[in-house]
């Protein structure tokens, strides 16, 4: 198996995919849910979010918005394993809703085995020891039990803060 990106993120080795074969649940995941970023897909956004893990440690990723000709990119930076500067462009995919406005929805920036995923999910994740968010079929995560999967929604529920500069990005482009 391998696991990498498009563009300018690169591949990755091939042995990181298998270091995480085994299952990994969901407990043990960062999980991006689209809702909490309502109302901030705007050109120019950039924002952090942060959050208490179950040990107690706090983790806070950046995200920035841009558009590009395919429509907007959410670019996801976070330091990983406290060594690695990682930075993850996401596009995002719009549906219209019955009445007004639109759904936003994230598309998995992961490619595996050459192929891009590419599928349009309200959540990504990223499992504890993988540095990279993808979606829950990418990641192979596993619900243990259904009363697992709805600990999953208190645990974002855990979301402490959500700080938004709200600065304009100057350039206006996507990097
Ligand atoms: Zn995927």
């Amino acid at each position: 198996m391998r696991l990498g990106f498009g563009g300018t993120m690169g591949g990755l080795g091939s042995g990181e995919w298998s270091r995480y074969n085994a299952k990994t649940t969901v407990e043990s995941s960062s999980v991006l849910a689209m809702k909490i970023f309502r109302g901030c897909i705007v050109r120019g956004y950039i924002g952090q979010i942060t959050w208490t893990r179950g040990n107690g440690n706090k983790s806070s990723i950046g995200y920035r918005v841009n558009w590009n000709e395919t429509g907007p990119i959410m670019t996801l930076f976070y330091r990983w394993a406290d060594k690695e500067d990682i930075e993850i462009p996401v596009r995002l995919q719009s549906t219209p809703m019955q009445f007004t406005g639109v759904r936003w929805w994230f598309t998995c920036p992961l490619i595996v085995d050459g192929v891009p995923c590419n599928r349009r999910v309200g959540n990504l994740y990223r499992p504890g020891v993988s540095r990279y968010f993808g979606c829950r079929h990418c990641h192979r995560l596993t619900y243990q039990s259904c009363q697992q999967a709805h600990s999953v929604e208190r645990w974002q529920d855990r979301l402490l803060s959500r700080k938004f500069a709200g600065q304009k990005n100057a350039s206006g482009g996507d990097k």
